[in-house]
């Protein structure tokens, strides 16, 4: 008989970042629609969910791919948490992003988002040398060569993979700093573009596994000179698409400056020891915008200036930010 593996994937309660787990379900027959999907209990108190004497917790699919690992019949299955009584669980940040979305969607937000990574293979960034550092950054950025980039296995296996699995990535690239790579997913619609970027994270860590290397987020894996790693998240409305949307795109910049603080708290943990200031970054403590300026919060790229419509880049996310919190906070403060 024709099994289908649908792996079941969700977000975890750890704290401050929360964390991907997985688990596998045989089911019999081959999967059509997301509704043919069972909920699925787990033991919150594993997670950091729920407490050990009332432990259940809830897995409903939402939103599923082709697994591009196991094989043609066999599933991705992004799920949100939710309690016994079938409501979201207090970590659920998938539905409050439903809602939203919902409620703003003849406005038609799209988000391209770009996830920097760093890989490490025990204490040392890939490719560094034992206890010490490789020459300063320079020529790593987009670099070819055994001596300027370390893991394009692991990367080139890892877009196939997305690109397998039906993921909208639209580019990858080696990144300042040694070890660290890029790839971007979208444009797509909200739930889309933050789904499918927590299903590439997923396909990050699961086969890096089979290197014997693992994939951090965290914004600032290795201290002092060293490059961060952001989830620069670029985004757009309808409006903003059209001819005169620069005139949207500014009005959306001064709006998200009135609520910077409110932003930066969801931006993701450990933020702080990214945005300095230096490193392309703007300081955590002040928001700017500006024509194409990698040194502001968010930048409005040259090819929007010039046609005068287009997207602008917030270019303050970390690594580790939760898309569904960032992708909703940037609707609801811009087009409200
Ligand atoms: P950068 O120059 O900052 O490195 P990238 O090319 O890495 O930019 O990423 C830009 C992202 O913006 C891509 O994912 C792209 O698909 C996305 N993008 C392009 N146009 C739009 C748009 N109108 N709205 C939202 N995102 C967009
Ligand atoms: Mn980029
Ligand atoms: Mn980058
Ligand atoms: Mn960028």
């Amino acid at each position: 008989m024709n099994k289908c593996r649908a792996e079941y994937i969700w977000m975890d309660g750890h704290m401050p970042t929360q964390k991907l787990r997985s688990k596998t379900r045989v089911l019999d027959n081959p999967i059509d629609s997301l509704k043919d999907l069972p909920l699925w209990g787990f033991d919150g108190s594993s997670t950091n969910q729920a407490v050990g004497n009332d432990s259940d917790c809830m897995l409903k699919p939402v939103y599923k791919v082709p697994d591009p690992i196991r094989g043609d019949s066999d599933l991705l299955v992004m799920c949100e948490v939710m309690n016994p009584d079938g409501t979201p669980h207090r970590s659920n940040s998938r539905a409050p992003l439903v809602t939203i979305a919902e409620k703003y969607k003849e406005q038609e937000a799209w988000f391209g988002i770009e996830q920097e990574y760093t890989l490490f293979e025990g204490r040392n960034p890939l490719g560094w040398p034992e206890g010490g550092y490789p020459a300063p950054q320079g020529p790593f950025y987009c670099g070819v060569g055994a001596d300027e980039v370390f893991g394009r296995d692991i990367v080139e296996e890892h877009l196939e993979l997305c690109l397998d699995a039906g993921l909208q990535v639209s580019g990858i690239n080696a990144e300042v700093m040694p070890g660290q790579w890029e790839y971007q997913i979208g444009p797509l619609g909200p739930l889309e573009s933050a789904d499918q970027v927590w299903l590439s994270r997923w396909l990050l860590y699961r086969i890096s596994e089979d290197y014997g290397v693992s994939a951090t987020l965290h914004p600032k894996p290795v201290k002092g000179d060293w490059n961060g790693a952001g989830a620069h998240t670029n985004f757009s409305t309808k409006a903003m698409r059209c001819k005169g949307g620069i005139k949207i795109i500014e009005e959306a910049c001064e709006k998200l400056g009135k609520k910077h603080d409110e932003h930066i708290a969801i931006y993701g943990a450990h933020n702080e020891e990214r945005l300095t200031g230096l490193h392309e970054t703007c300081s955590i403590k002040e928001f700017r915008y500006g024509i194409s300026d990698r040194g502001a919060s968010i930048r409005i790229p040259m090819q929007t200036a010039n046609d005068g419509f287009g997207y602008l880049e917030d270019r303050r996310p970390a690594g580790n930010m939760d898309p569904y919190k960032v992708c909703a906070k940037l609707i609801e403060t811009t087009c409200s």
